[in-house]
């Protein structure tokens, strides 16, 4: 087969649904959950705004259209290295300059589920990711990690997303040795349900926030606050994942999408 012939094979698979198109994005809406640092330590994104220009009225008689007032890092949202101290140098590291090829990989999920839901500060180690090579091969380079723990399904109840207290949020993420396990693969970036690519608890790790420090610092990539997890295979899929192109953005809201074979 040319390269012509499948990508043209590809258009087909898709409008068949031979291959199916997974969407992996929350809505972006007012009430979208978004991450709550401790005030003393930062100053915290604001909520989504939807603001209204005109609905077929006065205001613009044949057209409807909204002005936005939204963070980089707000629901369903790609993390740039320039997002982080250190990833801040790299010329290829901001939503405006990576390789658009990037942007499209594919996924090895990591079923995570049932021990998120038996411990809500689960990290998944280096070990169990190992397990998961024995039962479906190894990981392989260029490749997105996506940790599955149907944290999604808390909806838009901040509450339940965020599930805090006092000691802050508590929700699933990697340990440490997962991260350095995984940029010994060499995988092209680290994805969450979480709302955000570390664990509720990752400040305490070291270093602190490994998905953060560690990936950025390799010039790889995050995902946060995915969906559907759970309809993706471990194997096989791919994700297409271009963020806005924001101007040294540090990562930007964003439609996932994976591509799975139907049968
Ligand atoms: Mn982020």
């Amino acid at each position: 087969m040319t390269t012509t012939q499948t990508l043209t094979a590809l258009a087909t698979a898709i409008a068949s649904e031979e291959i199916k198109v997974v969407d992996l994005s929350g809505t972006l809406g007012p009430d979208t959950p978004l991450i709550k640092l401790p005030p003393e330590v930062a100053i915290n994104t604001p909520q989504v705004e939807i603001h209204e220009i005109s609905k077929y009225d006065d205001n613009g008689p044949f057209w409807s259209w909204n002005w936005l007032k939204l963070g980089e890092h707000s629901g369903t949202h790609f993390d740039a290295p320039i997002h982080w101290i250190s990833g801040r140098d790299y010329a290829d590291g901001s939503t405006d300059t990576i390789p658009p090829q990037n942007f499209i990989a594919p996924a090895c999920v990591i079923d995570c589920s049932a021990e998120a839901q038996a411990d809500s500060d689960y990290l998944l180690t280096a070990d169990r990711v190992r397990e998961w090579e024995a039962d479906h091969g190894e990981i392989p380079a260029r490749s997105w990690v996506l940790m599955r723990t149907d944290w999604y399904k808390r909806g838009h109840s901040e509450e339940l997303f965020l599930n805090a207290d006092e000691n802050g949020s508590h929700a699933p993420g990697p340990a440490t040795d997962c991260i350095q396990y995984l940029l010994e693969k060499d995988i092209l970036g680290w994805g969450s349900e979480a709302v955000g690519t570390d664990a509720g608890q990752g400040f305490g790790l070291e270093p602190p926030l490994p998905a953060h420090h560690l990936m950025h610092e390799a010039n790889k990539y995050g995902l946060a606050s995915l969906c559907n997890l759970d309809q993706l295979p471990a194997t096989g899929s791919v994700i297409i994942t271009p963020p806005l192109k924001i101007l040294n953005g540090t990562g930007s809201p964003i439609r996932v999408l994976a591509l799975i074979s139907a049968s």
